[in-house]
């Protein structure tokens, strides 16, 4: 994010995710029971495309891949592709020239499996799967980032036999192992054994989330139908040479004070259209870990750390610990995230909505989107402006403190689309 005079640039999520809120690996991750799960990943996939390759492929039969299954270590590298021999790097791919599959057995596998779980590891192999998908069927020429984009959509096509049971391989998820499931697809850059691939020609994780989604929802066919004319992209690109050079976050304060002002600013010029009253100013209060203002009935998010408060009509959030892990972990749009939380909290309850259950939390999420939907869209970029990685930022921020819990709430999963909707829709796409 940037405002004038500023220059923040995102900084990398997947530092953030691994040092924030999941396990690290503590044990020697267990080499062989990882292969285990990628060979049976494979098998249900293959499994997956005998059922729906007809689909997409004018009723032609499946055939699964020529070249077979090749896990490979440091000292027993994968076969060459198209002549060329790869070196050693921890990465999974799928070589066209060759029509195999090929993935570290030593290091990726066995650590995805052990800080994710294996349904991961399935998600990596159906990705991988959709790239010999694309072989047989196309699109051919396609921008990377489309191919890309479109694997993974195949690849959640595959995850909604996991979601619904019908796989034969992998139990069906709970709520909270397919957030980690997504938390874990961030951290994922694809490095196919190909020379062609550019480097982040793959999309961010919030475009490639949207794609692993509409696969989960719409299946193989529209999948398919990805082509460059057609594929929403929202990377956002450096608007200056200097910003891409010169780029860092804004510092926290900053931030906290960037944010907020332009969250009131959006509000009062927007919420009269939800209602046709105007926006109270929202007062947001710093407080630190472990001493909140008190509040009868405080509307928490993030664990209690932030709430909006209704009877008090103010939000507050922990400015000593939750703020600034954000931002230092995340960056400073997983703050943004926060606060438009928060904002949208208020707002929500000020309608006369509820805010609590999960059609409320969905709507919430949907009404933060709406306003970053407001920065992306505004024609005067001179009062904040996103900068690239910014929207993984807030997804990020969902997954580290908006993650499933036994409560029966909304997964990290449903919010993040919740969010995308006002993201790329506006405040129309917001119901009470
Ligand atoms: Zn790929």
């Amino acid at each position: 994010m940037s405002v004038k005079a500023w220059r923040l640039v995102a900084v990398a999520v997947v530092v953030m995710l691994g040092a924030c809120s999941f396990p690290s690996l503590e044990d020697e991750p267990d080499t062989g029971r990882a292969s285990g799960t990628v060979t049976r990943a494979l098998k249900d996939v293959e499994r997956f495309w005998g059922e729906h390759f007809p689909e997409v492929a004018d009723g032609q039969a499946f055939e699964p891949v020529r070249g077979g299954y090749h896990p490979y270590t440091e000292n027993d590298p994968p076969p060459a592709c198209g002549g060329q021999q790869a070196g050693y790097e921890p990465n999974a791919f799928y070589c066209p020239g060759d029509d195999f599959i090929a993935w570290d057995a030593q290091t990726l596998i066995p650590s995805l499996e052990a800080d994710y779980g294996p349904a991961l590891v399935g998600v990596v192999m159906a990705h991988e799967y959709g790239h010999a998908i694309q072989a047989r069927i196309g699109p051919a020429n396609q921008r990377t980032v489309v191919l890309e984009q479109q694997a993974d959509c195949y690849a959640g096509a595959w995850l909604a036999d996991v979601l619904a049971g019908r796989s034969q391989a992998f139990k069906k998820l709970t709520a909270e192992q397919l957030d980690t499931t997504v938390a874990g697809l961030l951290l994922l850059r694809d490095q196919p054994g190909t020379p062609a691939a550019a480097e982040g020609a793959h999309g961010n994780a919030f475009d490639r989330i949207r794609a692993l989604q509409e696969g989960v929802e719409d299946g193989v066919g529209q999948c398919a139908k990805y082509r460059a004319s057609n594929l929403p992209v929202t990377e956002v690109p450096f608007s200056t040479r200097e910003e891409a050079a010169s780029g860092g976050d804004l510092p926290y304060d900053d931030a906290i004070q960037a944010l907020a002002t332009d969250a009131q600013e959006y509000w009062t010029r927007t919420y009269p259209q939800l209602t046709g009253e105007q926006w109270r100013r929202l007062p947001v209060q710093a407080f630190e870990a472990g001493s909140p203002p008190s509040c009868s009935r405080p509307d928490a998010s993030a664990g209690g750390a932030a709430f909006y408060c209704a009877d008090g009509d103010f939000a507050a959030f922990d400015t000593t610990e939750l703020g600034p892990q954000l931002h230092e972990r995340i960056g400073d749009y997983a703050v943004g995230m926060l606060l438009g939380d928060l904002f949208a909290r208020a707002a929500q309850d000020r309608r006369g909505a509820e805010t609590r259950d999960r059609a409320g939390q969905l709507a919430v999420d949907c009404l933060a989107g709406s306003w970053t939907n407001d920065i992306l869209t505004r024609e005067d970029q001179d009062t904040l402006r996103l900068s690239p990685g910014d929207l993984d930022e807030a997804v990020s921020a969902l997954l580290a403190f908006g993650r499933a819990s036994d409560g029966g709430g909304p997964t990290a999963f449903d919010r993040i689309a919740s969010y995308r909707s006002g993201v790329l829709e506006g405040l129309s796409a917001c119901r009470a």
